[in-house]
């Protein structure tokens, strides 16, 4: 039998290649790094793992469910709340319902009003209640209107949900999708935010674990598709009469009206040694001022447990190019200043240009027309529906469902 050709070993690809098998395939993957995973790495640093960039599985994506074990992954579960840093004091906000240790915080923050509070619990009920499907065909406004339509206060929203969601949605304006909000927010609200044991490339590992067919050729970056056939950088070619493109078409020469090229979100994540935490949980700081550079902070020592040295993720959210010393020395001002946070040795940093696509028109996941490119060649990744990995891991299953 002609086998299938996945072009990327993305969490999209990989999907693809689990439904190909499914379906008695033997797929190829052909994956230009030397990694399978795509967009979710991790390093192991003195044996704690630092993900390339601060990212989350949220449990109660439908996909991950099917696609994943969780009891393997060994989740850690952040506290379903956050901290917010405002002028060196810390004021905790969270979901008293999950956690009853965010009652009076919550209640005596002085982050928005009762009203505030009490439309928080509405809108958890009502997204509780909607459909996934419901929330996908609503009309779309921004998340910005979304929030003040619906009634929350100016400083609910620049206190909690501009910092919150910007750190989601990697865009400070909260212009993104009033879908992608409700969804999220259902995510959240239904499940945990967590990150497995051995950081988030432990998702696209247990993926490759369950593949017993399928040839993964890592250092087989393709230059360009021709028809049916595949012309990688080496100058070897392949052909297939079935290949599923799991990058952003326009890298490999093809133009696709959904790709939106050049049209992606970008942060940079440091990771800094730390004297002590001074949250001592997993939970999420916020720092509700958008001039600044700082967005989100988390200690990673107090999501994997004791390492030997504290340290902290802190999330820029930037697409300016800043020079690496600037932002290293801007960061550490900004930690001390509206933290109190007085960091240490920088560990890592990663500044990472192309980390979410700019969707239009975000969708739960691709329809078949959006994933065919011609006959016999078909298209998947998270930029066909929206940013996550439960958007790219439906439309690898769309995608493959294509294969005949
Ligand atoms: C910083 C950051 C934070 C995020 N936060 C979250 C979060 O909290 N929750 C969430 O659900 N999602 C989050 N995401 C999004 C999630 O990681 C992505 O939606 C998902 O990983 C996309 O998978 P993909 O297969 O569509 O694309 P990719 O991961 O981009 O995969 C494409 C693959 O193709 C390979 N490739 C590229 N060019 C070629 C070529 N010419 N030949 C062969 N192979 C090629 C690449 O090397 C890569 O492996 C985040 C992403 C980032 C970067």
């Amino acid at each position: 039998m002609n086998r299938p050709i996945i072009i990327g070993a993305g969490i999209s690809g990989l999907v693809a290649a689990l439904e190909l098998e499914k379906a008695g395939y033997f797929p190829i993957i052909l994956e230009a790094t030397n990694k399978i995973g795509g967009r979710v790495k991790t390093d192991v640093i003195n044996g704690t793992p630092l993900d390339h960039g601060f990212q989350v599985l949220l449990t109660a994506y439908p996909e991950a469910q099917h696609y994943l074990d969780y009891d393997q992954l060994d989740l850690i579960n952040f506290l379903p709340g956050s901290v917010i840093f405002d002028k060196k004091e810390m004021r905790k906000i969270g979901d008293p319902l999950r956690d009853s240790s965010f009652l009076w915080s919550t209640l005596f923050s002085g982050i928005g009003s009762l009203r505030d509070k009490l439309l928080v619990l509405f809108l958890n009920r009502k997204l509780k209640k909607k459909s996934i499907k419901a929330i996908f065909n609503e009309a779309e406004i921004s998340t910005a209107t979304y929030l003040r339509d619906f009634g929350f206060s100016d400083g609910m929203i620049h206190q909690f949900f501009q910092p919150f969601f910007a750190g989601i949605f990697l865009e400070k304006e909260l212009s993104t999708s009033s879908r992608m909000f409700e969804f999220v927010f259902k995510m959240f609200s239904t499940g945990n935010a967590a990150i497995p044991r051995r950081g988030m490339e432990a998702i696209p590992l247990q993926l490759v674990s369950q593949l017993k067919r399928t040839d993964i050729r890592t250092n087989s970056a393709v230059r360009e598709l021709d028809g049916n056939t595949i012309k990688l950088e080496n100058g070897e070619t392949l052909s297939s009469n079935n290949i599923i493109v799991a990058v952003s078409p326009e890298l490999i020469g093809l133009k696709s009206d959904r790709s939106n090229a050049h049209k992606w979100k970008s942060c940079v994540n440091l990771y800094f040694e730390i004297k002590e935490s001074v949250l001592q949980k997993p939970i999420i700081g916020l720092v509700p001022d958008k001039s600044l550079l700082v967005n989100n902070v988390h200690y990673v020592s107090d999501v994997f447990g004791k390492a030997e040295k504290a340290m902290l993720s802190v999330t820029v959210v930037t697409d300016e190019l800043i020079a690496d010393e600037v932002l290293e020395r801007e960061v550490r001002a900004e930690l001390l200043l509206h933290c109190n946070i007085q960091a240490g040795k920088l560990v890592k940093s990663y500044v990472i240009k192309k980390a979410l696509p700019n969707v239009n028109g975000v969708q739960y996941e691709p329809t078949p027309e959006d994933v065919a490119i011609r006959t016999g060649v078909h298209c998947c990744g998270d930029y066909l529906a929206n940013g996550s990995l439960n958007a790219a891991m439906a439309s690898g299953r769309v995608a493959a469902r294509m294969v005949k």
